[in-house]
């Protein structure tokens, strides 16, 4: 990437991270190296809301390195209790004392003397000296290889070797020259809550402007998953509403995302919340929809198996109006309409019907 493009993202991440990252997290005040290696340890594998009460009972009985290495394991190991991957909390320890026989009590502030260390990987170690002395390391954990997969539409399971290289090259040719301890929780913060694996929110996303694979309409299908592994399963309910006219409910759906910008059926994650929708946009009885055979739709990384629910002579509620993101859709009009394969197969199913 061109010198100046690498400086555009790292500050429009930056940017977006002093309004809307976490600034208060407890490992931030004070971010002492000792503080900032426990958060990352404790971090792998367990989200931010789990950690904190953890992580603040631990500082709390064993404040600092030389007090970890002088504890029991048996201590150390009842203060992780409930955190689950006990090897981390054997690590620490281990590490701990490592530290004080090796590196006179304080962890070292040198990329390969830390992945030394047990329980210590290049990404961690990087986390941990950029956030506690701000130097110029990368990282490369679970979040920023999905963010970067997705940036660069890196093809390619991102475990694989030849994959980690590209995305390690990549993470490096991001890091600004300041802000190094910023960047880095802003990374993970972009990944945790905007370019999510499910439902990345590509609208607020700061970097968007740059972002090959939403471009590309391939956000969905990136990063490529595990090969071989059984795709993960979801379902969606779907309101099948046709009026008395023989016009069908169509909605337009968001520009982001699966079938981005095309237009679908309303739908809901489950019943519950599809009656929900129905209640609000219809006025009819939710109990005399039919139940319609469903649909199974395979996408790259998960299979979506999509339940009709089917209405005829219904009709919008009042202030349910027709516009550019829900219409009444006559049968003449759905061929020059975008709707995904699926469901045009469902419409002219439930037209055969009719
Ligand atoms: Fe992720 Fe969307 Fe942002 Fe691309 S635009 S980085 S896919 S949130």
């Amino acid at each position: 990437m061109k010198q100046d493009a690498t400086e555009a993202f790292a500050g429009r991440l930056l940017r977006w991270f002093d309004a809307n990252g976490r600034h208060d997290l407890p490992w931030q005040h004070p971010r002492t190296p000792y503080r900032v290696w426990l958060s990352e340890i404790m971090l792998q594998q367990t989200q931010v809301q789990v950690v904190i009460p953890y992580f603040e009972r631990f500082v709390a009985a064993l404040p600092d390195l030389p007090a970890l290495a002088r504890a029991p394991l048996d201590e150390v190991l009842a203060l992780w209790s409930g955190l689950g991957y006990y090897a981390r909390a054997r690590n620490l320890h281990a590490a701990a004392r490592l530290c004080v026989q090796q590196h006179g009590g304080d962890l070292p502030r040198d990329l390969a003397a830390l992945m030394a260390l047990p329980g210590i990987g290049r990404s961690t170690a990087g986390a941990v000296l950029a956030q506690a002395w701000g130097d110029r390391h990368p990282i490369l954990d679970g979040n920023v290889k999905r963010v970067l997969a997705r940036l660069h539409a890196v093809e390619g399971w991102p475990g694989a070797s030849r994959v980690e290289r590209r995305l390690w090259e990549l993470a490096g040719s991001h890091l600004p020259h300041a802000r190094m301890a910023d960047y880095v929780q802003a990374q993970m913060d972009l990944g945790a809550t905007v370019c999510t694996r499910h439902a990345p929110a590509c609208l607020l996303c700061p970097v968007s402007a740059s972002c090959q694979a939403l471009a590309q309409g391939r956000v969905a299908e990136l990063p490529t998953p595990r090969p071989g592994r059984p795709l993960p399963r979801r379902e969606a309910t779907v309101l099948l509403a046709w009026d008395a006219r023989g016009h069908v409910l169509l909605q337009r759906r968001p520009p982001a995302g699966i079938w981005a910008s095309l237009w679908s059926l309303p739908e809901a994650e489950d019943e519950a919340g599809a009656r929900a929708l129905f209640e609000a946009r219809l006025r009819g009885n939710w109990d005399e929809g039919a139940a319609l055979e469903p649909v199974d739709h395979a996408f790259s990384h998960y299979q979506l198996t999509i339940r009709p629910r089917q209405w005829l002579g219904v009709a919008s509620r009042p202030g349910v109006l027709d516009d550019d993101s829900l219409r009444w859709v006559a049968p003449g009009e759905l061929g020059s309409l975008g709707i995904p394969a699926p469901i045009r197969r469902l419409l002219e199913r439930s037209q055969e019907g009719c």
